[in-house]
């Protein structure tokens, strides 16, 4: 998929348009075979930063497409400080990438597909404990493109397990013939 907009281009303030290119970094996850989460981060209608999971190329347990993105962000706004922007991230954020969030000062996060294993948004556990520690939490618009959002994470999921098996059956007719 072709981007269309690089950072710092204006964009109309909208949700579904952001998801959008939050998804078009999933896509960049998903063509490296990684698992394929794409986030943006918006400031004041401007996208000034974007990341995708690359766990698997940096052989970083860290490498989560939101933290990738928040430090994006970070390096292009000029501050650490993400005040008044909104993270946009293809699937529910999980425990470490709240933390990021929440240290990063980030107002709002609209997510995709959630992640009722891993995703720290849902837990009103998590929520009180950050209400505790910083006194604040970001707005969360959930489920924004979430059929999309999920579908290509199913895909991919779905092509690895039909990989391995296919690994398999190769490597025992491959016994057998010897
Ligand atoms: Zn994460």
């Amino acid at each position: 998929m072709t981007i269309l907009y690089e950072c710092g281009e204006s964009l109309p303030q909208n949700d579904e348009l952001f998801m959008q290119r939050a998804y078009s970094q999933a896509l960049h996850a998903y063509e490296n075979r990684e698992v394929p989460v794409g986030a943006v981060v918006v400031h004041a209608g401007q996208i000034i930063g974007r990341g995708y999971n690359q766990i698997e190329k940096l052989q970083d347990a860290t490498a989560h497409a939101e933290v990738l993105c928040l430090g994006a962000a970070a390096h292009h706004h000029g501050t650490w400080r993400l005040t008044e922007c909104t993270l946009y991230v293809t699937l529910e954020p999980c425990m470490m990438c709240l933390g990021a969030i929440l240290q990063s000062r980030i107002s709002r996060v609209v997510f995709g597909a959630g992640d009722s294993r891993f995703g720290a948004l849902h837990s009103e556990a998590y929520r009180s404990q950050a209400y505790d520690a910083y006194g604040r939490f970001p707005e969360i618009i959930p489920g924004i493109y979430e059929e999309q959002c999920r579908e290509l994470i199913q895909r991919f999921f779905r092509e690895i397990r039909m990989q391995r098996k296919m690994e398999k059956e190769r490597a025992a007719a491959q016994n057998e013939s010897v």
